[in-house]
């Protein structure tokens, strides 16, 4: 028997593009159902990560980070989704990067504080801190004016910091029983993961050439036996792009679709085989419908 209360419940992920929230859900729920690039807006749609341990069970809302910039729809969408994440959590957990803070970092810390929540720092990447001496005066500067539940150093790509921060964010939750059964590690769906698992290695491969111009709609997603069989297409907005996504004899395109595929049998467990088509559509990422229709909401 168990006589310590359990508790469960949702925490909001918040903080600026490319700290780490997404790295950070994926070690705290201890699989890759977020994606991860070293690109901002790499999230563009909100997730829930469920991460349960024996003292209670986390519901973490990985968002895309909240922007500046509001002039393309995608941009204004995924703003959308991030402050909406914010509506019915019982915590939030604001993510910086160890060493910095600037208007964004404020932006976010900012949206926190209107919704009411409370919040837990999670000071990110301190394994990139050359001089350890530097954090605590950092503390000391980013919690003077500011109120928050903890302050926890963390790196979440290394794991350090993380047993404390668990502990943190469950006192903060309701007790009651968990929401989710225990192997549920997230509210999407495999074909949902399977779509973003390809757009991960566009991000990756492709960031800096292609930035937000490729989203990726996967039109077919059946069982055969032990094997899933999935059909994506990559959407792209001109010509030149598809170019650049299939590459050199097609070399590009069968790295991205190699390595989506390899993990999605992480993920899944089960052998994968994956097919993929690269389209055109113009505008789509500027356009309120095509989002829409390509599954952003
Ligand atoms: P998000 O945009 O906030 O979700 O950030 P991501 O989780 O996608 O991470 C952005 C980049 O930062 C990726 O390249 C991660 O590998 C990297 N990253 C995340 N956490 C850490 C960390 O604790 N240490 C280091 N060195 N890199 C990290
Ligand atoms: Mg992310």
């Amino acid at each position: 028997m168990n006589p310590s209360p359990h508790h469960a419940g949702h925490v909001a992920v918040i903080g600026r593009p490319n700290v780490g929230k997404s790295t950070l859900v994926n070690a705290l729920v201890g699989a890759k159902v977020s994606i991860v690039s070293n690109r901002p807006q790499t999230t563009r749609h909100r997730l829930l990560g469920i991460a349960t341990f024996p003292e209670g069970q986390l519901l973490l809302v990985d968002t895309p980070g909240i922007h500046r910039e509001q002039k393309r729809a995608m941009n204004r969408m995924m703003n959308r989704a991030a402050r909406s994440a914010l509506e019915g959590v019982d915590a939030a957990v604001l993510v910086v990067e160890a060493g910095r803070w600037d208007e964004e970092d404020t932006l976010a810390f900012e949206a926190l504080h209107q919704a009411g929540v409370p919040v837990v720092l999670a000071v990110n990447q301190i394994d990139k801190l050359r001089d350890k001496t530097a954090l605590l005066p950092y503390l000391q500067k980013v919690t003077s004016d500011r109120d928050f539940a903890g302050v926890h150093p963390i790196s979440a790509l290394k794991r350090k910091g993380l047993d404390a921060l668990v502990p943190a964010l469950l006192a903060l939750l309701p007790e009651q029983p968990a929401l989710y059964g225990e192997d549920e590690i997230t509210d999407k769906s495999q074909r949902f993961l399977a779509g973003e698992l390809v757009r991960e290695q566009l991000m990756r491969q492709l960031g800096a050439e292609l930035p937000y111009a490729t989203t990726v709609e996967i039109e077919s997603f059946t069982v055969d036996g032990a094997m899933l069989r999935i059909g994506a297409v990559i959407w792209v907005e001109r010509d030149g792009q598809k170019a650049i996504v299939i590459g050199k004899a097609g070399t590009r395109l069968r790295e991205i679709a190699t390595k989506a595929r390899l993990s999605m049998e992480r993920l899944f467990g089960s052998k994968v085989f994956l097919e993929t088509w690269v389209r055109v559509r113009e505008g789509w990422s500027d356009d309120e419908a095509a989002l829409k229709t390509l599954g952003y909401e």
